[in-house]
């Protein structure tokens, strides 16, 4: 009965009715209280807080700029190379009207929603499991004065109680490796109207190697999430009525940032594990664009 959800809106604080599994609990515990530099610092730049990485050509001379002003550089170089990457993402979307509505699926702290409908002018509904990524999101909505268009809410991305057919397009973030692709893709075949668009970025790791390797093993452990296989992505795009249109492989063009971030003082330690990943051939950064059909 989807009217006994507690619609949450903005407000976090509000009773959420957001089944979570054990497992996901503990991911939203990881969220709730995570207050990462990396991600703090760089959203600071400008008020647009991503939870991804980074893509592009990076400008390694900010490690050398003069000590009062490298720190400021390297969060600037981090934060556009990041923003390239979310805009990359949104380009897939293809045209959005301004009538029209998205979603923004694992939203983290919001950023992506914000860029969103800066780009598109719609409606933005970004949902996470955790609380007060929730309630920050909100607060930046409502601070660039456009809350009443982008709203956040505590909800399960596998069960989100929207209504069917209510979004023009979805996208995920690197957030796919929280969840399991069928029971994700069904709630999209659900929630996107017919010729809507789906696109998500993330990492993966690649069958062609065969099975993860040490360093997916380790990035799975140090976000606990579970990376998907490539193939799963197509096998369950498939079975849910979401035929790829575009699909491109990020991975060199990631490189660079992760090659920068090591070496600032902003790196949290999994930097090597992405790289030895990237470079061994076991894992690949895709963009994936499919529609409903
Ligand atoms: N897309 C954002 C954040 C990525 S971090 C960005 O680009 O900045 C991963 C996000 O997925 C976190 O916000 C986490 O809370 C969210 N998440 C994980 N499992 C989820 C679930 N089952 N439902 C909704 N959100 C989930």
């Amino acid at each position: 009965m989807p009217g006994a959800r507690a619609e949450t809106g903005s407000d976090p604080s509000a009773a959420a009715g957001v089944p979570l599994s054990t497992y996901q609990q503990s991911v939203a515990d990881y969220w709730n209280t995570e207050r990462n530099a990396v991600n703090l610092r760089l959203g600071e730049v400008d008020g647009i807080y991503h939870h991804h990485y980074g893509i592009g050509a990076a400008d390694f001379s900010v490690l050398e700029a003069p000590e009062e002003v490298r720190e400021e550089r390297i969060a600037e170089e981090l934060h556009r190379l990041e923003s390239a990457q979310a805009d990359l993402l949104l380009e897939h979307l293809g045209r959005i009207a301004p009538e029209g509505r998205l979603l923004d699926s694992g939203c983290g702290r919001g950023g992506g929603s914000l860029l969103a409908h800066q780009r598109f002018g719609c409606a933005v509904d970004g949902i996470s499991i955790s609380r007060s990524q929730v309630a920050f999101a909100g607060e930046q909505a409502e601070r660039r004065g456009v809350g009443g268009q982008v709203r956040f809410h505590l909800r399960n991305m596998l069960d989100t109680g929207f209504e069917t057919g209510s979004f023009d397009g979805i996208w995920n973030n690197e957030s796919t490796m929280y969840v399991e692709l069928s029971l994700l893709f069904a709630e999209y075949q659900r929630l996107l109207r017919r010729g809507g668009r789906y696109v998500c970025i993330t990492g993966c790791y690649n069958d062609a190697y065969g099975l993860p390797s040490r360093a997916v093993s380790e990035i799975n452990a140090h976000y606990i999430c579970d990376i998907h296989p490539r193939s799963t992505y197509f096998r369950e795009m498939a079975a849910h009525r979401l035929v790829p249109v575009g699909v491109v492989d990020l991975t060199a063009a990631t490189i660079p940032y992760w090659e920068l971030r090591a070496q600032t003082h902003l790196a949290t330690g999994i930097e090597e594990k992405f790289l030895s990943a990237y470079r061994d051939g076991s894992f690949q950064y895709l963009l994936i664009a499919a529609d409903r059909v």
